[in-house]
C-alpha cells in the first residue's frame, strides 16, 4: 500500500497503528497475521513492513470515527478535536463507502528491513518463465521482498547498431560476437514480461533494461526506447571513449595505456551525461570504475557532489550495487563510503542490487547494503 509522507512517518515512529481503507475486494483478502508493506509516495523504496493485528469493519467512516481512537488512525492531539468522517471524502466518496463498507486495519510495525534486489540478469539463460522463476525462488529463499530484472541492451537485436563503435578493437569485436549477444528481440522480452505479470508471484517482480549509454549513441537509444514501456530503465556506463573498462582485456586496452586520472575524468563525464540525458529512471553502479582498485590522484568530492545533484534533479535512483564485492573482489559493498555520504547529503534516493548473473547470486550482500542506506 502507498502512503503520503505524514501518515508514513507516523507509522514509522509508532504514533499511527490503524490504517483506514475501503473494504473493497482487495482489502477483503487481508487477514490478521498478514504482512503489509507500506511504500512512501515518490519514494517507493522507503518501506515499512507491518503485521496486521486487528481488522475493524464498518458500514461507513461515520461509524468508524465514532468507534475507533482517532489518534491511532493518524490524527495529532491538536487535530483530533476537529477530526470528522468527512475528512475521508478526500480519498473515498460516500457512494464507494456504501458499496464496499470501510475498514480499519490495526497494524504493528516490524523491525524487519524491506529487502530489494534491483539488479539481476537473465543473460545466461532463456527468456522463459521457468528461468525467471529460478530467480524468484532464490529471492524468496533469501527473504528478499522485491526483485528487479534487467537484461543488458546487448542481448537485443534492436540495439546492435549502438555497439558498432566498440568494434575498433578485435577483443571487443569478439566479445560482441558471443552467442549471448543480440540474439533476442525486445518483443520477445515484452512477451515474457506480459506472461510474468499475469502470474500471482510470491514477491514483487519488476522488469527493465540495463542500457549501455554513451553520448554518441544517445539519440539512437532514445529512438529505440521510445517505442517500449518498462517498469524502469537503468542507465549504465560500461565504456570510455569506446573502450570497455571492466573486461579481462580492459587492462591491455585501457588501464595500462592511459593515466587513471584521465580514465576517471572521462568516466564521470560520461556518467553525468548519462544522468542528464533524461532517458533513465536509475543509474547503475555509479562508482564501479574502481573495480580493479586503481584510483586517480585527484580529489573526487566535487565530481561526487555534481553527480548527486544531477541525480536529484532528474529524480533518479542510484544503485548500491554489490557486484563489485563478490564478482570483482573489491572490499566495498557497493558505493564507497565517500560517495555514499555525498549521495546522502544530496538526498539521492538509493536502491540495492546484486548484479546477479545467475540465480544463486540473487540477494548477495543485500542485507549488508540495506544497512548502509540507513
Ligand atoms: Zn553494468
Ligand atoms: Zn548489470
Amino acid at each position: 500500500m502507498r502512503l503520503y509522507y505524514d501518515p508514513f512517518d507516523k507509522i514509522r515512529n509508532g504514533e499511527k497503528t490503524i490504517e483506514l481503507r475501503l473494504n473493497d475486494e482487495k482489502r477483503r483478502k487481508i487477514r490478521v497475521g498478514d504482512t503489509i508493506c507500506f511504500h512512501r509516495y515518490e519514494r517507493e523504496y522507503d518501506v515499512i513492513i507491518c503485521t496486521v493485528t486487528d481488522l475493524y469493519r464498518f458500514n461507513s467512516f461515520e461509524e468508524l470515527y465514532r468507534a475507533l481512537p482517532l489518534k491511532q488512525c493518524g490524527y495529532t492531539e491538536e487535530q483530533e478535536k476537529d477530526a470528522k468522517a468527512e475528512d475521508m471524502l478526500e480519498h473515498y466518496s460516500l457512494a464507494e463507502q456504501r458499496k464496499y463498507g470501510v475498514l480499519g486495519i490495526g497494524i504493528r510495525k516490524s523491525d524487519q528491513d524491506y529487502l530489494t534486489d534491483c539488479h539481476m540478469h537473465l543473460e545466461y539463460g532463456d527468456l522463459s518463465r521457468e528461468y525467471v522463476m529460478e530467480f524468484v525462488d532464490e529471492a524468496v529463499k533469501k527473504g528478499i521482498h522485491e526483485i528487479d530484472i534487467l537484461d543488458h541492451t546487448h542481448r537485443f537485436k534492436e540495439f546492435e547498431p549502438c555497439y558498432e563503435h566498440l568494434k575498433i578493437y578485435d577483443q571487443q569485436k569478439q566479445w560482441l560476437m558471443q552467442p549471448t549477444k543480440f540474439h533476442n528481440t525486445l518483443d520477445e522480452y515484452i512477451g515474457l514480461i506480459d506472461e510474468m505479470k499475469r502470474l500471482d508471484l510470491p514477491i514483487k517482480v519488476k522488469f527493465g533494461l540495463e542500457v549501455c549509454y554513451t553520448r554518441d549513441t544517445e539519440e539512437m537509444l532514445k529512438k529505440i526506447l521510445s517505442g517500449y514501456q518498462f517498469d524502469f530503465l537503468t542507465g549504465a556506463v560500461h565504456s570510455i571513449n569506446s573502450i570497455l573498462y571492466d573486461m579481462s582485456f580492459s587492462k591491455e586496452l585501457l588501464w595500462d595505456k592511459y593515466p587513471a586520472d584521465q580514465i576517471y575524468r572521462d568516466y564521470y563525464e560520461a556518467v553525468l551525461n548519462c544522468v542528464k540525458s533524461g532517458l533513465f529512471t536509475r543509474l547503475a553502479h555509479p562508482d564501479t570504475i574502481k573495480m580493479f582498485k586503481i584510483y586517480p590522484d585527484y580529489d573526487l568530492s566535487e565530481t561526487y557532489h555534481l553527480l548527486g545533484r544531477a541525480l536529484k534533479q532528474q529524480d533518479m535512483l542510484a544503485e548500491i550495487n554489490t557486484g563489485c564485492r563478490y564478482r570483482y573482489g573489491h572490499p566495498d559493498i557497493g558505493l564507497s563510503d565517500e560517495l555514499l555520504a555525498v549521495f546522502k547529503e544530496e538526498d539521492v534516493q538509493l536502491i540495492t542490487g546484486s548484479d546477479a548473473h545467475k540465480p544463486a547470486d540473487v540477494g548477495s550482500f543485500i542485507k549488508e547494503a540495506t544497512q548502509r542506506i540507513k
